[in-house]
């Protein structure tokens, strides 16, 4: 049933259990859980079930799963009551900083943030 690449893939392990995590929120297409290394006192990463490297291996066709995760991640910030704002970040790829490649969307809320990101 699972591919080599998700068997190797760390989001892809902590989906089946295999490997611990915090669970936020969950349903049929997405699971969300708690960053190890929170960069904010709210930081809830977002996952399609589904093994996706990164963004930029989507497509049209993927549309729907992404303004899945993505209202997911609206519903966690009023469910963390985020109200004064908060920060959605896919990083992507080697220059966007993306260091686990399974497709996942960080939900940063609980203080400020500056621009430009760093
Ligand atoms: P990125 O750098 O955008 O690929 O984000 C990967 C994120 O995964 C980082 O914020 C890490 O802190 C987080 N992370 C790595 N391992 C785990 C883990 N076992 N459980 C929860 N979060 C993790
Ligand atoms: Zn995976």
């Amino acid at each position: 049933m699972y591919t080599e690449v998700a068997m190797s893939c760390l989001f892809c392990k902590i989906i089946e259990g295999i490997v611990p995590s915090t669970p936020v929120f969950q349903d049929d297409l997405g699971y969300a859980f708690a960053d190890v290394n929170p960069q904010a006192p709210v930081h809830v990463l977002i996952v399609p079930r589904e093994h996706i490297g990164s963004l930029s291996d989507t497509a049209r066709k993927d549309s729907a799963l992404l303004g899945h995760l993505l209202s997911a991640a609206a519903e966690i910030a009023k469910t963390k009551q985020l109200d004064g704002g908060y920060r959605i970040v896919v990083n992507t790829g080697q220059d966007g900083g993306q260091t686990v490649d399974h497709l996942h969307l960080h939900l940063l809320g609980g203080r400020p943030f500056t621009w430009p990101p760093g």
